[in-house]
């Protein structure tokens, strides 16, 4: 796809369409001159220069990387006309896509019936998926493990409800025993199952924690927002599959949240949230006064908590799904490279006498630390913060990102390892980019040669 042609042929469409509605004078107030343009956009992108690369493959840091171009082209056209998908009335043609788009992350994670929307974020999905849990438990409070995104624990606060952490395994997924204990108290009323953590990958046992739905009368919601589309990968030969049974038993939860923002390809302002049972629509009702006139169907805005959202966003996201499709043969394969780029390499660190693995990659987050000798907390912690900066730094640089493990957790699976501080940072890296697959090994390179440049008498290169 050439960016720069389908940005005029984009801009053409909407100016053929709007002047189906007849000509009209601009007003002067808004007239830019080019001259005064161009200076200005001089230095506006100049700024934007003060940001790290994160299309580029030896950005191997957080979970960031640019939306696919179809996605740009898909807002970018839109934008001009700008709809609003609160309601039918803000964008017809857009809150058509929307239901669409949601359908089909519906189906790809085998929901049977569902109610759902799209979201700003991933945080505003999950509040909506507790807010409505709320609604069904009034009283009751939430367990989600102590490895769950941070935001769980802020949304109990502004919903009124108690949060309840729970213990992980050593990988990091949640510890159903120590949810049983939690929910054997009689206060909890649902619990949080995340399918890929954010620091690392991990995936909770969502198969094994049906049973409590009826044993203790919980709802179970999916925290997939990272995670989610991973389910492409269930199942699928090659060593990028993954066992399936976890992803094949979020049909049978109430909610679940995706972030197309991170894995679907697109540019922020794109998480959704599905309910298994449409009638939870009931809990969003409200009476504008203003937005609806045009149908007596069942508006987007009146089964979402925000009110105003980008039409552009629904359409970014179904143009997407046209081309590349959340189906393990369209999204899947981009999917795939990934993993497989995180498989290998855990085995070259698995090889290398210079890096550990902190724990093998569940997904597509390797997390490792330079070896270090003698074998302690403070010293992996100082050991990894120092590739970080010096990576940046470097005149061939490699971007990392650190992820903070605690004493427990680090010892839990590095024993041997002197505990002589609370925890310890050590290197993580999201491999969310196709294009890691052919590029890993240099950044593994990269990354040893870093680590060795530290070591007491070693070479400095
Ligand atoms: C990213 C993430 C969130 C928060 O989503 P935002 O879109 O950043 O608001 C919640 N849960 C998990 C598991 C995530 O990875």
């Amino acid at each position: 796809m050439d960016l720069q042609h389908w940005l005029g042929r984009a801009a053409d469409a909407i100016q053929e369409w709007a002047e189906t509605f007849g000509p009209y004078e601009p007003h002067p107030a808004l007239h830019i001159d080019d001259d005064r343009f161009a200076a200005v956009f001089e230095e506006f992108t100049g700024r934007l220069r003060d940001n790290y690369p994160f299309f580029h493959p030896s950005y191997a840091g957080q979970m960031l990387k640019p939306p696919h171009p179809a996605a740009v082209i898909g807002y970018l056209t839109t934008m001009l006309i700008n709809p609003n998908n609160h309601a039918l009335d803000g964008g017809p043609a857009t809150a058509r896509m929307e239901r669409e788009a949601v359908a089909r992350l519906a189906a790809m994670f085998g929901y049977d019936t569902h109610l759902g929307h799209l979201t700003t974020s991933g945080t505003i999905a999950n509040l909506e998926a507790l807010f409505v849990a709320r609604e069904l438990h009034p009283g009751r409070g939430v367990a989600y493990s102590a490895d769950a995104h941070y935001t769980h624990g802020r949304m109990c606060r502004v919903l009124g409800m108690k949060g309840y952490p729970v213990a992980t395994d050593d990988r990091g997924r949640l510890d159903l025993d120590a949810l049983e204990d939690v929910l054997r108290t009689g206060q909890v009323g649902t619990v949080v199952l995340t399918t890929g953590s954010t620091g690392l990958g991990a995936v909770d046992p969502v198969h094994e924690a049906l049973a409590l739905q009826e044993r203790h009368g919980v709802r179970l919601h999916v925290d997939a927002a990272y995670g989610g589309f991973f389910t492409l990968l269930a199942g699928a030969d090659g060593p990028e599959g993954l066992p399936p049974e976890p992803w094949r038993a979020i049909a049978r939860c109430d909610s679940v949240v995706v972030d197309p923002h991170k894995h679907g390809l697109q540019p922020y302002g794109c998480g959704a949230v599905l309910f298994r049972d449409p009638e939870v629509g009931r809990f969003y009702l409200h009476d504008s006064p203003y937005t609806y006139f045009t149908s007596t169907e069942l508006h987007l805005g009146e089964i979402s908590l925000e009110c105003s959202r980008a039409g552009a966003a629904a359409a970014a996201l179904w143009l997407t799904f046209q081309l590349l499709a959340p189906t393990p043969d369209g999204l899947g394969r981009v999917l795939g490279a990934g993993r497989r780029a995180a498989l290998k390499w855990a085995d070259l660190i698995t090889a290398s006498d210079t890096l550990e693995l902190y724990q093998r990659p569940e997904l597509d987050i390797v997390s490792y630390f330079p070896a270090v000798q003698p074998a302690s907390l403070t010293a992996v912690d100082a050991a990894s913060a120092r590739v970080l900066a010096d990576g940046m730094a470097a005149p061939d640089p490699v971007f990392l990102s650190t992820f903070r493990a605690d004493r427990e957790a680090f010892t839990a699976r590095h024993p041997r390892t002197t505990a002589d501080a609370d925890g310890a940072r050590v290197l993580r890296s999201v491999l969310m980019k196709p294009e890691s697959e052919h590029h890993v090994e240099r950044v593994h390179d990269r990354v040893e040669q870093l680590t060795r440049s530290h070591r007491p008498g070693a070479l400095r290169v």
